[in-house]
């Protein structure tokens, strides 16, 4: 698998989800186990070197997370659905919970995704945020009209607020504001390319020995 090799673990190293746009949470130790068996989450954190932890996307966000301090990472799949339900905050809660990070210890990249430049959605998603308790100046924030007038969503922005909002430093969120549709040519994107489009990896591990 050419993400193994890139990152330089061994295949039975990656530990994958079956991402179901929500915010359900792995803890990765050790090998996945024979098969692709792969639990439902959206959320993986570990402490374990010797495992790389994988959230696959094309046009979703992929956040990761890594602390300073304890050297304990996190990667979450962040959707439009999983923005609602906050799966970013998600995955800084299962650090702290699991680990005991310190959310100030945390640092964030929000990797290539749908931009606010394409992220067209219909009122409905809109509601969506609404009905999961986000207030009216977080959709100020997150939403604007397009050129045809419908709305459209900033995941980018509305990832960083969350993890703010969860305590990681402002200046320690690194967003890569590369649109997966704009730039359908080199990243994948379902939006441009739907059947067809390929995923994408958003991967990290504990630093040491492999
Ligand atoms: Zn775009």
């Amino acid at each position: 698998m050419r993400v193994a090799r890139t990152i330089v673990v061994a295949p039975d190293a990656l530990r994958l989800v079956h991402q179901v746009h929500g915010r359900g949470v792995l803890v990765a130790r050790g090998a996945a186990p024979a098969g692709r068996h792969w639990p439902d989450a959206d959320v993986i954190v570990s402490d374990d070197p010797s495992v790389a932890i994988v959230v696959r996307v094309a046009d979703c966000a992929p956040v990761l997370i890594g602390d300073r301090r304890l050297g304990v990472v996190a990667a979450a799949h962040a959707g439009w659905r999983g923005t609602v339900q906050r799966a970013a905050p998600a995955a800084v809660t299962a650090l702290t919970e699991t680990f005991g990070s310190r959310p100030a210890d945390l640092m964030a990249a929000i990797g290539p995704s749908l931009g606010p430049c394409c992220g067209e959605v219909g009122d409905e998603v809109v509601e969506a945020f609404r009905d999961a308790g986000h207030d009216a100046a977080a959709l100020a924030r997150w939403f604007a009209p397009g050129a045809s007038g419908r709305p459209h969503v900033d995941l980018w922005r509305a990832n960083r607020d969350q993890l703010e909002a969860a305590g990681v430093p402002s200046d320690a969120i690194h967003v890569a504001a590369l649109c997966t549709k704009t730039h359908a040519r080199v990243l994948h994107s379902y939006r441009a390319d739907r059947e067809r489009a390929g995923r994408m990896a958003g991967v990290i591990r504990v630093k040491g020995r492999r």
